[in-house]
Order: structure tokens, then C-alpha cells, then sequence
């Protein structure tokens, strides 16, 4: 999905600083206090312009949602969107993946969502994928004991290697599905990606799997 690079995107960033943390290292091991709760904390990294994880607390109000994206000009749509729409279970952050270990204490997370990741089809690049063996451990150490993925993607080769790579990390794979909208799973809530996929009649993979 292409999108504009938007000019100061940085500066207009900084002007939401209860919305967008941009130096999130600083509430390591303190963001149930930032809540003022103690309900669960699911994060979507990669999350893009925002459908997803402002659609899921909407549905979810018991829940703690933290939405992680590494383009300034990316996750600006969403602050914009969460502006006009405030929500109280809801923040963000402009990170990078492989920092959340200096974000997260171990085990401060309850649910890592991972919706349409980037696939990079060369094998060269393998690394770079959210489901590769670096990032399932850096997931697993700010997971809570036995805590999930929620997987979805429209990549057969990126779904299939991702199959690969949980199963051969040990995780249990709770739920597979080749055929999302064509299946009894309940509750979905549309990304933007997905809408889009979904709508040129394009099949939707997803999965749950569990560390153990
Ligand atoms: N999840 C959204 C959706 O389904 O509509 C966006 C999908 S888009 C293909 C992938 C997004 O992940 C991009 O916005 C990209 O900037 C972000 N991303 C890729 N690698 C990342 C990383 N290592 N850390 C944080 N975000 C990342």
C-alpha cells in the first residue's frame, strides 16, 4: 500500500505525547501504571495505519492495546484517526521490532498480533521477517508464560514458513485456518491490508500459536 511521506511527520508526532510514545524505553515494566489498570496488554506490531488495533479495542474495552509501527508517516494516520476518536485502551508507539526487549519487561505482554507483516520473498532477507526464530524469541521473552501469536497474512509462502518456523520454536499451533472469511471464526476485525485483499476476492491465512 503506497502512501505519501508525509512532511514533519516527526513534529506532528511529538504534538501527541500521551497517544504516541516515540522513546518508549522509558516505562519499561510500567505500562499497567500508564493504563491505571491492571487488564491485559496485547500488542500489533507492524501495525500500520490503525484499523486493526483501534477496531479491537473498541470491541474490547477490557483490554490494554499498544499498536508498534516503525514508519513516522505510517502511524501518524492512526494518531489522526485516534484524535478524532479517543480511546482510554489504546496507545502507540513508532519502534522498531527488534527493540521491544527495551521496551517490555519479560513477560509484561499477554498477546502479540501480527496482521498482513511485510513477506520479503527473498531468502537473503529471512531475518527481516516478523516470524523468523529472532523475533519469535524476542516475543517470547516479553510474553507472559504460555502466551500467543494471532497471525494473519495473505502470503501463502510467508504463512507456510511461518508454520515452519513456530512449530519448529515449539510452539502449539492452536488454530489454522487457509480460508479466513470462509471459515466459523468470529469476532475478525478487518486491517487495512486485509480490506483490501479480501475485497479483490484474495484468500486470507491465519493462526494462533501458543509458546510453551
Ligand atoms: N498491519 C497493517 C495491515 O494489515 O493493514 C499493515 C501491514 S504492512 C504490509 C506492514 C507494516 O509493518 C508496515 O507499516 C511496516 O512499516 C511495518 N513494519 C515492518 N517491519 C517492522 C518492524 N520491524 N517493526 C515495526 N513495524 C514494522
Amino acid at each position: 500500500m503506497r502512501l505519501r511521506k508525509v512532511a514533519n511527520a516527526k513534529e506532528k508526532l511529538l504534538q501527541s505525547p500521551d497517544l504516541v510514545f516515540l522513546e518508549p524505553q522509558d516505562h519499561k515494566g510500567k505500562w499497567h501504571q500508564l493504563f491505571k489498570n491492571e487488564n491485559s496488554i496485547h500488542i500489533e506490531v507492524g501495525m500500520g495505519k490503525g484499523s486493526f488495533i483501534t477496531g479491537m479495542a473498541k470491541q474490547h474495552p477490557d483490554i490494554n492495546f499498544i499498536g508498534i509501527e516503525v514508519v513516522e508517516s505510517v502511524i501518524l494516520r492512526a494518531v489522526e484517526k485516534l484524535k478524532e476518536e479517543p480511546l482510554t485502551n489504546v496507545i502507540l508507539m513508532c519502534i522498531d521490532a527488534s527493540m521491544l526487549t527495551s521496551v517490555f519487561e519479560d513477560g509484561e505482554i499477554d498477546r502479540v498480533y501480527l496482521n498482513f507483516s511485510d513477506p520479503w520473498p527473498k531468502s537473503r532477507h529471512d531475518k527481516r521477517r516478523l516470524t523468523h526464530h529472532n523475533f519469535l524469541k524476542i516475543f517470547n521473552q516479553i510474553l507472559i508464560k504460555n502466551g500467543e501469536i494471532h497471525f494473519k497474512t495473505d502470503n501463502q509462502n510467508l504463512f507456510e514458513y511461518s508454520l515452519i518456523s513456530m512449530s519448529q520454536f515449539n510452539m502449539l499451533l492452536k488454530y489454522v485456518s487457509l480460508d479466513l472469511h470462509n471459515s466459523d471464526f468470529e469476532g475478525n476485525v478487518m486491517t487495512e491490508y486485509e480490506e483490501r485483499f479480501h475485497g479483490l476476492g484474495q484468500r486470507i491465512y491465519r493462526l494462533e500459536a501458543q509458546f510453551r
